[in-house]
């Protein structure tokens, strides 16, 4: 049943999620009215749970037209680096993963205790996230070159690494890379990536179950703390009060700390001043919108990862209509393919273009002189003879002047073209008005709204 299942929640769930979350899970057997799952860990099972064991269950009565409950085991609590230390020395680390793995299934039937421990030593760290697979720009370097440098020498000079930056614009990437290389070269090191909400929710479960203690005596054993979104913690003062405390705890010892959030540490409301300026201890680094050429980068960086051949002008063609999210600019990416692979086609812009008619609208619509002057004209319910004329009234002044101004800014129409199409002016006419009217725009709201308005007819 179980494969049927798998195969069924394949077809549900998104290609990423099913290979991440139910491809992992082992059938370990059923009973009369149990399935027994075999989950990776901890974290894995709840976020399972959480997410996915409704669905589970409905597929499994789907198919057996039973409600079955589901009872979830956690495999050995760290596979991947129990492995190496097994290697080097076979004989005694075998042994004591044999008597832990003995002391688990004692403790699994007092299963609190064994929740916490196990959890300790999962660095929730996504492993694709690392510093080869990120793309650096313009826009990233500096967080970048500093998220290096303390993965190549923790608490030495950039203690705490604060990153900021805007949605989807790498901060989680980069703090799980600083993360995966620290423990590829030191497998034994102590890590851990939180969300700031997670940090708050075990905090309050800590509390619930008066095990402060040994909420507390986690967090301060640790090498390196990664806090995501710090942000979420602002208004919340007992969880900034415990943060405040571990971050001191961790500082004195030199180990390093690194905070991402959106936004700059005296920007965030309702974090506390006491917060706040440890955080203006270490350095702090931003994270700006990429450029074009940084989103082609990323783009080809990913269709390479996928072995997936993307077109340059696709990639440019991406990688302007997206925004600056690059969340979104992969999603792009990823439905691209999906399409390409689907109709078993090469990737071409003519199939960009369709796949993305409602994500991107095309901004280049051809805007001519002539349909300027004439929006123009209808705006201020003048005649086009008279916005051509040389008639120096203001009435007619101002709009023959933002109508130059506007030709300017959106056709490629040259000063003396302008001129040509406005009657035959010369030249020096022409830039005369687009100064005027770009010095008054600055200053003069009503104008900004009125050219934007014509704008905005002309687009529509
Ligand atoms: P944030 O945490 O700032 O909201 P994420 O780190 O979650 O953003 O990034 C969103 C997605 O974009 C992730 O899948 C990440 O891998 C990808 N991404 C962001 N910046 C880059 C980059 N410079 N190079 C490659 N991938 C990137
Ligand atoms: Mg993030």
């Amino acid at each position: 049943i179980w494969l049927e299942a798998q195969a069924n929640l394949k077809q549900v769930l998104t290609e990423q999620t099913y290979t991440t979350w139910i491809e992992p899970l082992k059938f370990l057997g059923a009973t009369a009215d149990t399935v027994v799952i075999e989950v990776p860990s901890v974290f894995f099972q709840k976020w399972v749970t959480e997410k996915y064991l409704s669905m589970i269950k409905e597929v499994l009565s789907a198919i057996t037209s039973k409600n079955y409950h589901i009872e979830f085991h956690v495999a050995d609590p760290q596979p991947e680096s129990a492995e190496p230390k097994v290697e080097k020395e076979p004989k005694a680390k075998g042994k004591e993963k044999d008597k832990e793995k003995e002391q688990d299934k004692e403790r699994e039937k007092d299963k609190e205790p064994v929740k916490d421990k196990k959890n300790d030593l999962v660095p929730n760290l996504n492993s694709k996230y690392t510093f080869e697979s990120f793309v650096s720009g313009p826009s990233n370097q500096f967080a970048y070159a500093a998220s290096q440098a303390v993965a190549n020498k923790p608490a030495t000079n950039y203690n705490p690494l604060f990153i900021y930056g805007g949605v989807g614009l790498g901060k989680t990437h980069l703090v799980n890379a600083i993360g995966n290389q620290i423990l590829a070269k030191n497998p034994k090191a102590k890590i851990c990536y939180y969300s700031s909400e997670k940090f708050m929710n075990e905090m309050i479960n800590s509390l619930r179950y008066k095990k402060m203690d040994e909420f507390r005596n986690k967090f301060r054993k640790m090498d390196l703390l990664l806090i995501d979104d710090i942000q979420f913690m602002a208004g919340k003062e007992a969880t900034q009060e415990e943060f405040f405390h571990t971050f001191n705890a961790l500082y004195e010892s030199h180990k390093q700390i690194v905070v991402t959030s959106d936004k700059f540490p005296k920007d965030i409301p309702g974090l506390e001043e006491r917060l706040r300026s440890r955080f203006e201890w270490g350095l702090i680094a931003d994270i700006q919108p990429p450029g074009v050429e940084t989103k082609v980068a990323i783009l080809k960086k990913k269709s390479d990862m996928h072995a997936v051949n993307l077109p340059d002008d696709v990639a440019l063609f991406l990688a302007e209509g997206a925004t600056s999210n690059i969340r979104e600019l992969e999603g792009m990416l990823i439905r691209l393919e999906a399409f390409a692979s689907l109709t078993g086609q090469e990737i071409t812009l003519g199939m960009a273009k369709e796949v993305m008619k409602d994500i991107i609208v095309e901004k280049t619509r051809d805007i001519s002189v002539e349909m300027i002057q004439k929006t123009v004209a209808e705006h201020f319910r003048i005649k086009l003879s008279e916005l051509k004329s040389d008639k120096r009234i203001k009435t007619l002044v101002v709009p023959r002047q933002i109508a130059i101004y506007i030709c300017r800014e959106l056709t490629k129409a040259s000063y003396p073209e302008i001129g040509e199409k406005f009657g035959g002016k010369d030249h020096s006419t022409i830039i005369h008005s687009v100064k005027k009217i770009e010095k008054q725009l600055a200053a003069d709201a009503d104008l900004k709204a009125t050219v934007e308005d014509i704008k905005k007819k002309l687009f529509t």
